[in-house]
């Protein structure tokens, strides 16, 4: 299981280098600027998403727990560090207080925001910490707070939350209809004013889709087409094949493929993502060892 933890972490690293260089452009400004991409061209160029999830992973290991105001302290402190931020975020860490943790998001929603795909990519590490705990109301208790920081909205707290059940059912083992039926379920546990119904449609319309049959409109950096991609994604059994596949798509391409990267290396376990990949992460060491310190503290949670 230790393998899968960490296929998870580090197959969303190398989504995220695979996809950076190639964020915003359409998928003929790829082809006709670089050809088909066969492969990550540039080493250690992550952007937010491994930041912002690196910063949650080290804050649930360094606690023991996960702690919503610990995890904005360490944003607020990295802020200059944190490139490729999406609007809701940029506007909700601008406006955030640790005193008032969710001012930020209400702010950011406020201005029309709360719709992008940013608690998505910090959801990994708080989906592995309660990857065998029993009590499904923590995981959902500690992805709302996760999300609430920067997206105050109904459909940012709703897909977040499935997607979190989402990825352990995978992990599991379970197949992509089990594991959205058991998504569909942590509905009864979010409050009523955080509930979106178009987020059970959204996962229903992408159920048995292959990844080839995207569209250029279902790329780009939108919530709801992330969970869309994450649950194309979650049929395939070639880690490496599926993330070129998505990366020529174009669109928000480091997200893309770091959240399908997520799943597909909770699938498949680490040993499926190739090694000439990895080496393009400097910090998989590093990685490896903190998500074995994740894994730890993940079994403290297994029922006795
Ligand atoms: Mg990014």
């Amino acid at each position: 299981m230790k393998d899968k933890f960490i296929g998870a972490i580090l197959g969303f690293v190398v989504g995220d280098i695979l996809g950076a260089p190639f964020e915003g452009m359409s998928q003929e400004e790829i082809r006709s600027a670089h050809g088909y991409i066969k492969g990550p061209v540039k080493a250690d160029c992550y952007t937010d998403d491994t930041i912002m999830m690196s910063l949650v992973l080290d804050s649930i290991i360094e606690l023991g727990k996960y702690d919503p105001r610990d995890v904005l302290r360490r944003y607020l402190e990295n802020i200059d560090k944190i490139h490729g931020i999406g609007m809701t975020t940029y506007y909700a860490l601008s406006n955030a207080s640790i005193s008032d943790i969710h001012k930020g998001g209400k702010v950011a929603r406020d201005l029309g925001y709360g719709y992008g795909n940013g608690p998505l990519m910090r959801a990994p590490p708080i989906a592995l910490y309660h990857f065998f705990n029993q009590n499904d109301e923590e995981l959902v208790r500690d992805v709302m707070e996760e999300t609430l920081l920067t997206h105050y909205t109904p459909t940012a707290v709703t897909a977040t939350v499935m997607f979190s059940k989402f990825l352990i059912s995978i992990g599991r083992g379970l197949s992509t209809e089990d594991s959205y039926l058991e998504a569909l379920d942590l509905i009864n546990l979010i409050p009523e004013e955080f509930i979106d119904y178009e987020i059970p449609k959204v996962f229903e319309e992408s159920l048995n889709r292959n990844i080839e049959s995207l569209e250029q409109r279902e790329v780009r950096g939108y919530i709801k087409n992330t969970i869309r991609i994450s649950i194309m994604a979650s049929y395939e059994e070639d880690f490496a094949g599926t993330l070129l596949t998505l990366v020529n798509f174009g669109g928000d391409a480091d997200t893309n493929c770091a959240i399908a990267g997520a799943v597909l290396g909770i699938k498949l376990g680490v040993s499926e993502i190739p090694e000439e990949w990895l080496e393009y992460a400097s910090l998989r060491d590093d990685l490896r060892k903190k998500v074995e310190k994740l894994y730890e503290l993940a079994c403290s949670k297994k029922p006795s």
